[in-house]
């Protein structure tokens, strides 16, 4: 099947990290962290409705101001998911401006800060000169996001601060077989959406009255889920920069990103640099690929590198792929 979900890096990674996921199904597009997104172009931002900013490091926030420029007059509400504090960054990076003139503007920023199992809501309204609404708190179970098509799960992981690390899941494809439905003589119709929504709710019970060239035939759901369904598993892509290497973080880790298609992950340090990464709280490569090999991904994509191993730009890609091949 046709990926739906089309996840790329933005930058090399020795420069501000930024994921890129365009959904392709829905002119729409997602951003994991808000580094340097010059390389973007304005097509792209104004597709995005949800941005999931790891932690306010400077390295991971400083494209907000150039997301705002590009997004201010248009007519649309964007999504900012982040961890606590984030309602008072957002507040604060508003406050550096002049908001006069933009009243006719209809631009809203819903920021969403995830501390532990609540989420607190704040709009930002750019007619009111940005003026904060409070939505109130609600709870979560570690969904953060639950879209038709996909969920968006996050995970608190200890940096010093708290950096979120995240997972995009596709829900599953429930297709139907064209070859099965003329075999059977079975016309299409506003009976497949029900009958796809009764599978998708894993309710088999019943039965369904099918159009058929002479009329229409009750047959029981169950053996229409068999006869002319399948059911194929949708991607997964997974977002983990900024964190410290220990037991706690590391068993979050694997049960977030566990099987995804694509893992983000950043490799601060090589392998050899393991106690200065220890020290600030970040991962080196072979950490990076020892993850991914434990989590059963499929593809291992490295960012966020540091720039004291520019002369040797393959070193840390090459020491994460040995432990990722060998896991
Ligand atoms: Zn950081
Ligand atoms: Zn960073």
């Amino acid at each position: 099947m046709k990926p739906l979900l089309h996840a790329s890096l933005v930058n090399d990674p020795f420069k501000d990290p930024v994921v890129y996921v365009d959904i392709l199904w829905e002119r729409r597009g997602i951003l994991f962290d808000l580094g340097c997104i010059h390389r973007l172009p304005p097509v792209s931002l104004l597709k995005v409705s949800d941005i999931f900013v790891s932690h306010t490091h400077i390295d991971h926030f400083i494209g907000f101001d150039h997301f705002l420029r590009i997004v201010l007059n248009r007519e649309k509400s964007v999504r900012l998911y982040g961890p606590k504090g984030m309602i008072s960054n957002v507040a604060g990076k508003l406050a550096a401006y002049t908001w006069n003139l933009v009243d006719r503007y209809n631009l809203v920023i819903e920021v969403y800060e995830i501390d532990g199992p609540k989420i607190r809501r704040g709009d930002f309204i750019c007619a009111r000169g940005f003026a904060m609404e409070e939505k109130g708190e609600f709870e979560h179970n570690g969904v953060i996001l639950d879209e038709p098509h996909f969920t968006v799960s996050a995970v608190p992981l200890s940096h010093g601060i708290i950096s979120m690390a995240y997972s995009m899941a596709e829900k599953e494809h429930i297709n139907i077989s064209k070859d099965a439905l003329e075999r059977r003589g079975y016309q299409v119709g506003p009976w497949l959406k029900d009958l796809k929504e009764k599978v998708r709710r894993r309710d088999l019970t019943g039965e369904v009255m099918v159009p058929t060239k002479d009329g229409e035939e009750a047959v029981p759901v169950a053996k229409l889920e068999e006869a002319i369904i399948t059911i194929s598993r949708g991607q997964k892509i997974s977002y983990v920069v900024d964190v410290l290497y220990n037991e706690e973080n590391l068993a979050k880790i694997v049960g977030l990103v566990k099987d995804s298609d694509v893992l983000f992950i950043e490799a601060f340090f090589s392998e050899g640099d393991s106690v200065r990464a220890g020290e600030r709280y970040h991962l080196t490569s072979r950490q990076a690929g020892e993850i991914a090999a434990q989590a059963g991904v499929k593809e291992l994509r490295l960012l966020h590198h540091s720039p004291r191993y520019k002369d040797a730009p393959n070193l840390l890609k090459s020491e994460a792929m040995k432990y990722f091949r060998r896991g």
